[in-house]
């Protein structure tokens, strides 16, 4: 066994002396089987405990610690209602204590016990009682930690039902001294001071075992700025490295150029477009590899940007290719891109998931030679088998739809060595601003602000099930005059398509008779698919009854009304997303959502959606609201599981940590200063094991 005082940070717990077998076995079982594990096993909390009341003093009302003995116990009720009594007396006075269904306890409660409880007070008869309280048996080694003059921060760890708080505490207080005054600290002194944060091993003493409020919230902004300044580091390192490791092809743009790209666009495009596509054709004509976010609401026109950014590439002898999360989506850009290419010679394919295979591989084989210029596709794009020639602009659409990794494996879509292509990312901004910093910190980002000209916008309204034949009365009104209509409605686990098929049968053979429906979902054919919506495109269908497959990006200026059923099932994101197919063309927007919600919460999630229509406001709205891990799945958000950092609350903690790294990086890329060894080793350790910055590169 080794003395608390004599372990380093490796130090099985098992072999420290003084901390239980037991004790030692379960925290194995949390995965702490060394020093250093347990001393960065943070409290989630820290609870004030007000110094311990005697008895005597005891008056109704209160929160109260208080200690003493218990002198009688007894079950009382009828079973399985029994209830535990007991009498806790000090040399003060008395105190009644009731556990409800507390039979159980029996064996622990009992004449002759020290117990510590905690409750609050009622009056009862003439003396006091405490129905439930916590409490702790007392054994006569245990450390105290309370004073009798004021409050005391009583850490609260994560525990298990085997092993509660209170024992790791104790172990951790074992270790702490010493494990604390092993920890290096990996900031630069004058660095730390120029941003008042306390050292490393200080903040861990003050986060174990703090005097007051103030040492815990030094502690905490600490770990916390630590955690998102290492993240940024990451971000910049990497972003560094590729830079200087990596090459993209330069796209030179002459006037003929731009000329010839805007001529094959249908509209001029709004100086807020215009914007964009400066930034872009500044950073495609270098060889240094783009990475940049292109943000704008939806309907905000990202994909004609997209069209100038894969133009440069074809004009310049290389290839592009266009990814987009759904195959629906995959299609329509490859019909509007198809469409303003007729009578070039720019060869263009598509491919996807459900692409033949005989088909697959000629294609493959003409991509591989040159013979294809620009690729659109899902996430097929991303197979082994899919090689480019000469790829120079690769396009993410609706990056959020996308894991984390995606970025990585299109730069790799080009054999040469040393060569990788200029990366685009659009979003129409479900990325609330905190997280887009968190996550894209390595990104420049462009944003295209407001809306193409004409537009009327969408009006939002929200309605009981009540209303629901008045809406479609309404809408079968606005059909009539030649207007065009999604409704939306979740699919519901199990069953797949069933639900859509049978709202669009009840609208048919009911409040929506003679007008012209279709059905739209995932599991129809892509030829089907395909039909429908350019059936619906030319005007022969009226009503598309759909899942949310046209969630995002699809684009048919007509269409003016949507209805959304079961609203409350949907993220505000998504309902967002689902809005924006509409009031896209001269036509005013309407939006229905129905829901028969009743909690408070998904109501007031609903009201901000009628009283926004802008997409960032909503998306911090909906973190806010929902916490990051609604909004992607944790595994898909690429976001670390941060300890301590929360970013919400550390908003300014996460701005600082982004210019500080960004700053850091420019200054010293590969931290090779001699004070910035332990920095570049604990980096490094934590990329290899992932922490989800996987897509950087
Ligand atoms: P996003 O992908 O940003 O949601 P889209 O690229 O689908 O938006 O564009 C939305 C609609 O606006 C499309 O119908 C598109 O044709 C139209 N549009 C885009 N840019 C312009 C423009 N400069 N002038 C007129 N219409 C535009
Ligand atoms: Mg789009």
């Amino acid at each position: 066994m080794i003395a608390p005082d004599a372990c380093d940070l490796l130090t099985p717990l098992a072999e420290i002396r003084g901390i239980p077998g037991t004790v030692a076995r379960e925290l194995e079982v949390m995965g702490i089987t060394r020093v250093g594990q347990l001393l960065v096993h943070l409290p989630h909390r820290h609870e004030r405990i007000e110094s311990r009341t005697r008895l005597g003093d005891i008056v109704a009302d209160q929160i109260v610690s208080v200690q003493g003995e218990i002198t009688a116990t007894r079950i009382a009720g009828k079973f399985p209602r029994q209830r535990l009594e007991g009498v806790l007396w000090d040399e003060t006075g008395r105190l009644d204590l009731v556990w409800f269904n507390g039979a159980y306890l029996r064996s622990k409660i009992m004449p002759g016990v020290r117990l510590r409880v905690q409750g609050k007070t009622r009056a009862r008869g003439p003396g006091f009682q405490i129905a439930n309280p916590r409490f702790e048996v007392l054994d006569p080694d245990h450390a105290t930690i309370e004073t009798d003059e004021g409050a005391v921060l009583r850490p609260v760890y994560p525990a298990t039902e085997r092993l509660d708080s209170r024992r790791i505490e104790r172990a951790i207080r074992l270790i702490l001294d010493r494990a604390a005054s092993l920890v290096e600290d990996h900031l630069p002194d004058v660095y730390r001071a120029s941003r008042d944060v306390p050292r490393l091993d200080r903040a861990y003493r003050m986060m174990h075992h703090p005097a007051d409020e103030t040492e815990v919230a030094d502690a905490r902004r600490r770990l916390a700025f630590d955690e998102l300044l290492m993240l940024q580091l990451g971000v910049h390192l990497k972003r560094a490295e590729l830079r200087e490791r990596l090459r993209a092809p330069a796209l030179p743009l002459t006037d003929t150029i731009d000329k010839a790209i805007r001529d094959r666009l249908p509209f001029k495009l709004t100086a807020a477009q215009d914007a964009v596509v400066a930034d872009i054709a500044r950073d495609l004509s270098r060889t240094v590899p783009t990475n940049r976010l292109i943000q704008g609401d939806v309907g905000s026109g990202k994909t004609a940007v997209a069209a100038y950014a894969i133009l440069m590439a074809v004009a310049a002898g290389h290839q592009a290719a266009l990814m987009a999360p759904t195959e629906l989506l995959a299609e329509q850009h490859y019909a509007s891109l198809s469409g303003m290419l007729t009578g070039s010679r720019v060869r263009i394919d598509l491919l996807t998931g459900t692409t033949p295979r005989a088909d697959r591989e000629a294609m493959l084989d003409r991509l591989a030679a040159g013979e294809v210029d620009v690729l659109i596709g899902t996430h097929a794009l991303l197979t082994e088998s899919v090689r480019f020639a000469s790829l120079a602009v690769a396009v993410i659409d609706e990056q959020h739809r996308f894991g984390v990794h995606q970025r990585a494996r299109l730069r790799a879509k080009v054999d040469e060595p040393g060569v990788t292509p200029h990366v685009l990312v659009m979003t129409a901004t479900p990325i609330p601003r905190t997280l887009a910093i968190a996550l894209f910190g390595d990104l420049d980002v462009s944003t295209i602000a407001g809306l193409p000209p004409g537009r009327k916008g969408v009006t939002t309204r929200l309605v009981g099930p009540e209303k629901r034949s008045e809406v479609y009365a309404y809408l079968r009104g606005r059909i009539e005059q030649g207007e065009q209509a999604y409704v939306v409605a979740p699919s519901i686990e199990g069953e797949a398509s069933a639900g859509v098929r049978r709202l669009a049968s009840e609208l048919e053979t009911g409040i929506l008779a003679g007008i012209r429906i279709a059905v739209l979902h995932g599991q129809l054919r892509r030829p089907t698919r395909e039909r429908i919506m350019e059936r619906f495109r030319q005007k022969l269908i009226d009503v598309l009854v759909s899942t949310t497959v046209i969630e995002v990006g699809v684009d048919v200026p007509n269409a003016s009304v949507i209805v959304i059923e079961n609203a409350e099932r949907f993220g505000l994101a998504q309902l967002h997303q689902l809005r924006g197919r509409v009031g896209r063309g001269s036509k005013k927007g309407l939006c229905v959502i129905i829901s028969a919600t009743e909690t408070e919460e998904a109501r007031e999630r609903l009201q901000t959606l009628v009283a926004t229509g802008d997409g960032f406001e909503l998306a911090d709205k909906d973190f806010e609201l929902r916490g990051p891990g609604e909004l992607f799945g944790a595994s898909q958000s690429g976001l670390p599981d941060f300890k301590v950092a929360d970013l919400m609350r550390d908003r300014e903690l996460l701005a600082m940590a982004r210019r500080d790294a960004a700053a850091w990086i420019a200054r010293s890329p590969r931290l090779e200063g001699s004070d910035e060894q332990l920095l570049r080793h604990r980096l490094l350790k934590l990329y290899r094991e992932g922490l989800g910055l996987g897509d950087v590169g």
